[in-house]
Protein backbone atom coordinates (compact mmCIF):
# COMPACT_ATOMS: atom_id res chain seq x y z
CA UNK A 1 0.00 0.00 0.00
CA UNK A 2 3.26 2.58 1.09
CA UNK A 3 4.38 1.29 -2.22
CA UNK A 4 1.67 2.36 -4.30
CA UNK A 5 1.01 5.80 -2.23
CA UNK A 6 4.56 6.61 -3.19
CA UNK A 7 4.75 5.39 -6.73
CA UNK A 8 1.36 7.80 -7.15
CA UNK A 9 3.28 10.44 -5.59
CA UNK A 10 6.01 10.62 -8.48
CA UNK A 11 6.09 11.91 -11.53
CA UNK A 12 8.69 11.22 -14.07
CA UNK A 13 10.99 9.97 -10.68
CA UNK A 14 10.10 12.89 -9.25
CA UNK A 15 8.23 13.02 -6.21
CA UNK A 16 5.38 15.70 -5.94
CA UNK A 17 4.64 18.22 -3.98
CA UNK A 18 2.06 16.79 -1.26
CA UNK A 19 0.25 20.40 -0.78
CA UNK A 20 -0.58 20.93 -4.41
CA UNK A 21 0.51 17.65 -6.09
CA UNK A 22 1.43 19.58 -9.37
CA UNK A 23 4.41 20.59 -8.89
CA UNK A 24 7.88 18.66 -8.22
CA UNK A 25 8.77 19.18 -4.25
CA UNK A 26 11.61 20.94 -3.46
CA UNK A 27 12.22 20.45 0.03
CA UNK A 28 10.88 18.52 3.15
CA UNK A 29 9.59 21.25 5.63
CA UNK A 30 11.54 20.69 8.94
CA UNK A 31 8.60 21.88 11.06
CA UNK A 32 5.83 18.72 9.59
CA UNK A 33 8.56 16.33 7.37
CA UNK A 34 6.15 17.26 4.42
CA UNK A 35 7.55 17.30 1.07
CA UNK A 36 7.10 20.37 -0.97
CA UNK A 37 7.67 22.81 -3.64
CA UNK A 38 8.90 26.43 -3.11
CA UNK A 39 5.75 28.00 -3.77
CA UNK A 40 3.52 26.02 -1.28
CA UNK A 41 6.54 26.92 1.18
CA UNK A 42 6.28 30.37 0.48
CA UNK A 43 2.60 30.28 1.18
CA UNK A 44 2.46 27.84 4.01
CA UNK A 45 5.58 29.62 5.80
CA UNK A 46 4.15 33.18 5.11
CA UNK A 47 0.10 31.93 6.07
CA UNK A 48 1.30 30.40 8.88
CA UNK A 49 2.75 34.04 10.60
CA UNK A 50 -0.30 35.61 9.15
CA UNK A 51 -2.34 33.42 11.20
CA UNK A 52 -0.20 33.81 14.16
CA UNK A 53 -0.24 37.58 14.11
CA UNK A 54 -4.26 37.76 13.37
CA UNK A 55 -4.83 35.14 16.10
CA UNK A 56 -2.97 37.34 18.78
CA UNK A 57 -3.99 40.34 17.53
CA UNK A 58 -0.14 41.68 17.17
CA UNK A 59 -1.20 45.05 15.87
CA UNK A 60 -3.85 47.05 15.32
CA UNK A 61 -5.00 49.38 11.84
CA UNK A 62 -2.88 52.51 11.74
CA UNK A 63 -0.51 51.25 14.43
CA UNK A 64 3.56 52.42 14.15
CA UNK A 65 5.75 49.45 14.13
CA UNK A 66 9.70 49.06 14.62
CA UNK A 67 11.10 46.05 13.05
CA UNK A 68 14.34 45.07 15.32
CA UNK A 69 16.87 45.11 12.60
CA UNK A 70 20.45 43.58 12.90
CA UNK A 71 21.01 42.59 9.54
CA UNK A 72 21.23 38.82 10.21
CA UNK A 73 18.32 36.30 8.69
CA UNK A 74 15.73 36.68 11.67
CA UNK A 75 15.44 40.28 10.91
CA UNK A 76 15.33 40.03 7.74
CA UNK A 77 13.51 37.78 7.11
CA UNK A 78 10.85 39.49 9.36
CA UNK A 79 11.22 42.62 7.83
CA UNK A 80 10.34 41.35 4.34
CA UNK A 81 7.82 38.94 5.17
CA UNK A 82 6.06 41.74 7.23
CA UNK A 83 6.01 44.20 4.43
CA UNK A 84 4.81 41.72 2.27
CA UNK A 85 1.97 41.15 4.76
CA UNK A 86 1.40 44.20 5.14
CA UNK A 87 0.37 44.81 1.83
CA UNK A 88 -1.34 41.86 1.25
CA UNK A 89 -4.05 42.05 4.10
CA UNK A 90 -3.89 45.37 4.50
CA UNK A 91 -3.01 45.35 7.93
CA UNK A 92 -2.53 49.40 7.42
CA UNK A 93 0.54 49.94 9.58
CA UNK A 94 3.50 52.06 8.91
CA UNK A 95 6.63 49.92 9.61
CA UNK A 96 10.10 50.94 10.30
CA UNK A 97 13.80 49.31 10.86
CA UNK A 98 15.65 50.12 14.19
CA UNK A 99 19.04 48.84 14.14
CA UNK A 100 21.28 48.88 17.59
CA UNK A 101 25.10 49.43 16.84
CA UNK A 102 26.98 48.30 19.77
CA UNK A 103 30.12 49.34 18.64
CA UNK A 104 31.44 45.91 17.37
CA UNK A 105 34.49 46.66 14.84
CA UNK A 106 34.17 43.69 11.96
CA UNK A 107 31.05 42.49 12.67
CA UNK A 108 28.23 45.06 13.90
CA UNK A 109 29.30 47.71 11.30
CA UNK A 110 29.56 45.03 8.55
CA UNK A 111 26.09 44.22 9.07
CA UNK A 112 24.79 47.94 9.49
CA UNK A 113 25.55 47.97 6.19
CA UNK A 114 23.38 45.16 5.13
CA UNK A 115 20.46 46.65 7.30
CA UNK A 116 20.93 49.87 5.04
CA UNK A 117 20.88 48.01 1.72
CA UNK A 118 17.34 46.54 3.17
CA UNK A 119 15.89 50.05 3.91
CA UNK A 120 16.42 50.70 0.34
CA UNK A 121 15.28 46.85 -1.05
CA UNK A 122 12.07 47.39 1.29
CA UNK A 123 11.49 51.21 1.33
CA UNK A 124 11.02 51.12 5.16
CA UNK A 125 13.11 54.28 6.83
CA UNK A 126 15.64 53.35 9.34
CA UNK A 127 16.87 54.49 12.58
CA UNK A 128 20.06 53.43 14.22
CA UNK A 129 20.37 53.84 17.73
CA UNK A 130 25.13 53.57 19.07
CA UNK A 131 25.87 52.36 22.50
CA UNK A 132 28.86 55.26 22.37
CA UNK A 133 25.75 57.93 22.10
CA UNK A 134 23.46 56.01 24.93
CA UNK A 135 25.78 55.09 27.66
CA UNK A 136 29.05 56.76 26.30
CA UNK A 137 30.74 53.11 25.71
CA UNK A 138 31.59 50.49 22.32
CA UNK A 139 31.60 46.97 23.00
CA UNK A 140 35.20 47.12 22.08
CA UNK A 141 35.56 49.17 24.82
CA UNK A 142 33.91 47.50 27.46
CA UNK A 143 35.74 44.15 26.27
CA UNK A 144 39.15 46.10 25.89
CA UNK A 145 38.04 47.35 30.24
CA UNK A 146 36.53 43.68 31.11
CA UNK A 147 37.70 41.30 29.08
CA UNK A 148 35.53 38.44 27.27
CA UNK A 149 33.84 37.07 30.82
CA UNK A 150 30.34 38.94 31.03
CA UNK A 151 30.52 40.99 27.80
CA UNK A 152 27.49 39.29 26.64
CA UNK A 153 25.48 40.53 30.04
CA UNK A 154 26.35 44.62 29.26
CA UNK A 155 25.46 43.74 25.70
CA UNK A 156 22.26 42.08 26.61
CA UNK A 157 21.02 44.85 29.16
CA UNK A 158 21.96 47.81 26.76
CA UNK A 159 20.67 46.24 23.82
CA UNK A 160 17.45 46.05 25.85
CA UNK A 161 17.48 49.65 26.75
CA UNK A 162 18.87 50.88 23.28
CA UNK A 163 15.98 49.38 21.43
CA UNK A 164 13.30 50.93 24.22
CA UNK A 165 15.29 54.49 23.66
CA UNK A 166 15.52 54.29 19.95
CA UNK A 167 11.73 52.98 19.26
CA UNK A 168 10.69 56.14 21.81
CA UNK A 169 12.69 58.35 19.22
CA UNK A 170 10.84 56.83 16.44
CA UNK A 171 7.53 57.61 18.47
CA UNK A 172 6.21 53.62 17.78
CA UNK A 173 3.76 51.97 19.60
CA UNK A 174 5.37 48.62 19.34
CA UNK A 175 8.57 46.90 18.57
CA UNK A 176 8.15 43.26 16.67
CA UNK A 177 11.65 41.45 16.80
CA UNK A 178 12.62 38.05 14.99
CA UNK A 179 13.09 35.91 18.15
CA UNK A 180 12.26 32.53 16.58
CA UNK A 181 10.57 29.00 17.91
CA UNK A 182 14.06 27.89 18.26
CA UNK A 183 15.26 31.03 19.91
CA UNK A 184 11.99 30.25 22.44
CA UNK A 185 12.61 27.10 23.03
CA UNK A 186 16.09 27.57 23.89
CA UNK A 187 15.17 30.49 26.61
CA UNK A 188 12.37 28.40 28.35
CA UNK A 189 15.17 26.05 28.93
CA UNK A 190 18.02 28.73 30.39
CA UNK A 191 15.23 29.76 32.85
CA UNK A 192 14.66 26.76 34.32
CA UNK A 193 18.27 25.37 34.11
CA UNK A 194 18.67 28.82 35.90
CA UNK A 195 15.68 28.69 38.14
CA UNK A 196 14.48 32.09 37.15
CA UNK A 197 10.86 31.86 37.93
CA UNK A 198 9.88 35.63 36.92
CA UNK A 199 11.46 35.31 33.31
CA UNK A 200 10.48 32.02 33.21
CA UNK A 201 6.52 33.18 33.53
CA UNK A 202 7.05 35.64 30.53
CA UNK A 203 9.50 34.55 28.27
CA UNK A 204 6.81 32.38 25.79
CA UNK A 205 4.34 35.72 25.67
CA UNK A 206 3.98 36.74 22.42
CA UNK A 207 3.44 40.21 23.56
CA UNK A 208 6.17 41.92 26.52
CA UNK A 209 6.30 44.53 28.35
CA UNK A 210 2.53 46.33 27.88
CA UNK A 211 2.89 47.70 31.36
CA UNK A 212 6.11 49.02 30.29
CA UNK A 213 7.38 51.97 27.29
CA UNK A 214 6.74 50.27 24.31
CA UNK A 215 5.47 46.49 24.11
CA UNK A 216 7.79 43.83 21.91
CA UNK A 217 6.06 41.08 19.64
CA UNK A 218 7.48 38.26 18.36
CA UNK A 219 5.69 37.04 14.73
CA UNK A 220 7.86 34.22 14.43
CA UNK A 221 7.32 32.78 17.86
CA UNK A 222 5.87 28.86 15.82
CA UNK A 223 8.45 29.47 12.96
CA UNK A 224 10.96 26.88 13.03
CA UNK A 225 14.66 28.53 12.44
CA UNK A 226 15.58 26.17 9.92
CA UNK A 227 13.04 27.29 7.54
CA UNK A 228 14.09 30.88 8.08
CA UNK A 229 17.59 30.23 7.37
CA UNK A 230 19.93 27.47 8.27
CA UNK A 231 22.95 26.94 6.99
CA UNK A 232 21.58 28.39 3.75
CA UNK A 233 20.04 25.91 2.18
CA UNK A 234 16.27 24.94 1.55
CA UNK A 235 14.82 27.57 3.24
CA UNK A 236 12.49 31.14 3.10
CA UNK A 237 15.82 33.51 3.03
CA UNK A 238 17.80 31.16 0.52
CA UNK A 239 15.09 30.62 -1.58
CA UNK A 240 13.85 34.40 -1.82
CA UNK A 241 17.28 35.17 -2.31
CA UNK A 242 17.21 38.18 0.47
CA UNK A 243 20.18 39.87 1.49
CA UNK A 244 21.37 39.54 5.07
CA UNK A 245 24.31 39.18 7.00
CA UNK A 246 25.77 35.77 8.59
CA UNK A 247 28.73 36.21 10.51
CA UNK A 248 28.78 35.06 14.20
CA UNK A 249 29.73 38.10 16.84
CA UNK A 250 33.80 38.28 17.40
CA UNK A 251 32.88 38.31 21.22
CA UNK A 252 30.64 35.52 21.42
CA UNK A 253 31.38 32.84 23.57
CA UNK A 254 28.54 32.26 25.65
CA UNK A 255 28.57 28.65 26.41
CA UNK A 256 25.75 28.35 28.60
CA UNK A 257 23.57 29.22 26.20
CA UNK A 258 25.27 27.13 22.96
CA UNK A 259 24.55 24.32 25.33
CA UNK A 260 20.56 24.80 25.45
CA UNK A 261 21.20 25.86 21.91
CA UNK A 262 22.73 22.34 21.26
CA UNK A 263 20.49 19.96 23.53
CA UNK A 264 17.19 22.13 21.55
CA UNK A 265 18.72 20.88 17.99
CA UNK A 266 19.32 17.30 19.57
CA UNK A 267 16.30 17.27 20.67
CA UNK A 268 14.30 18.51 17.07
CA UNK A 269 16.63 15.78 15.45
CA UNK A 270 14.80 13.01 17.32
CA UNK A 271 11.49 14.46 16.88
CA UNK A 272 10.84 17.77 15.25
CA UNK A 273 7.86 18.66 17.39
CA UNK A 274 10.23 18.61 20.45
CA UNK A 275 10.93 22.43 19.79
CA UNK A 276 6.67 23.73 20.11
CA UNK A 277 6.67 21.29 22.97
CA UNK A 278 9.03 23.27 24.64
CA UNK A 279 7.31 26.24 24.19
CA UNK A 280 3.66 25.12 25.16
CA UNK A 281 5.16 23.37 28.51
CA UNK A 282 6.43 27.43 28.77
CA UNK A 283 2.78 28.61 27.86
CA UNK A 284 1.58 26.24 30.60
CA UNK A 285 3.79 27.32 33.40
CA UNK A 286 1.83 28.55 36.10
CA UNK A 287 3.42 30.53 39.21
CA UNK A 288 2.23 29.66 42.75
CA UNK A 289 0.71 32.67 44.50
CA UNK A 290 3.42 32.33 47.44
CA UNK A 291 6.27 33.48 44.85
CA UNK A 292 7.38 36.51 45.55
CA UNK A 293 7.82 39.03 41.89
CA UNK A 294 9.86 41.55 41.33
CA UNK A 295 8.37 44.88 41.64
CA UNK A 296 7.90 47.55 38.64
CA UNK A 297 9.36 51.43 39.16
CA UNK A 298 11.43 53.30 37.42
CA UNK A 299 15.09 54.13 37.83
CA UNK A 300 16.49 56.69 40.28
CA UNK A 301 19.20 57.51 37.84
CA UNK A 302 17.72 57.43 34.30
CA UNK A 303 14.09 56.84 34.45
CA UNK A 304 14.07 53.42 32.62
CA UNK A 305 11.63 51.00 34.36
CA UNK A 306 13.29 48.42 37.02
CA UNK A 307 12.69 46.27 39.71
CA UNK A 308 15.48 48.38 41.69
CA UNK A 309 16.49 51.87 43.01
CA UNK A 310 18.89 51.90 39.49
CA UNK A 311 18.44 50.04 36.55
CA UNK A 312 20.39 46.93 35.09
CA UNK A 313 22.28 49.52 32.96
CA UNK A 314 23.12 52.22 35.43
CA UNK A 315 24.36 49.73 37.43
CA UNK A 316 26.72 48.09 34.88
CA UNK A 317 27.68 51.35 34.15
CA UNK A 318 28.41 52.65 36.93
CA UNK A 319 30.24 49.44 37.67
CA UNK A 320 32.22 49.96 34.52
CA UNK A 321 33.27 53.46 35.10
CA UNK A 322 34.76 52.94 38.57
CA UNK A 323 36.34 50.17 36.86
CA UNK A 324 37.55 52.76 33.81
CA UNK A 325 38.58 55.55 36.83
CA UNK A 326 40.59 52.95 38.87
CA UNK A 327 42.36 51.82 35.53
CA UNK A 328 43.39 55.17 34.93
CA UNK A 329 44.74 56.10 37.82
CA UNK A 330 46.48 52.97 37.82
CA UNK A 331 48.03 53.85 34.42
CA UNK A 332 48.57 57.33 35.68
CA UNK A 333 50.55 56.26 38.85
CA UNK A 334 53.07 54.07 37.08
CA UNK A 335 53.82 56.74 34.43
CA UNK A 336 54.73 59.20 37.30
CA UNK A 337 56.75 55.85 38.69
CA UNK A 338 58.36 55.91 35.58
CA UNK A 339 59.34 59.14 35.18
CA UNK A 340 60.46 59.61 38.66
CA UNK A 341 62.33 56.36 38.04
CA UNK A 342 64.07 58.34 34.77
FE1 LIG B 1 26.60 41.38 22.19
FE2 LIG B 1 27.45 39.01 23.14
FE3 LIG B 1 25.63 39.13 21.16
FE4 LIG B 1 28.14 39.86 20.68
S1 LIG B 1 27.43 37.80 21.27
S2 LIG B 1 26.30 40.97 20.03
S3 LIG B 1 28.74 40.81 22.62
S4 LIG B 1 25.36 39.82 23.28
Amino acid sequence: MEEVADTKARKGGARLCSLCDQRRAALKRPKTLEQICRECFYKVFEEEIHQVIVENQLFKPGERVAIGASGGKDSTVLAYVLSELNRRHNYGLDLFLLSVDEGITGYRDDSLETVKRNEIQYGLPLKIVSYKDLYGWTMDEIVKMIGLKNNCTFCGVFRRQALDRGAALLKVDKVATGHNADDIAETVLLNILRGDIARLSRCTSITTGEDGPIPRCKPFKYTYEKEINLNQICTYAYFKRLDYFSTECIYSPNAYRGFARELIKDLERIRPRAILDIIKSGENFRISTNTKMPEQRTCERCGYISSQKWCKACVLLEGLNRVCQSWVLGEAKALIMMAERK
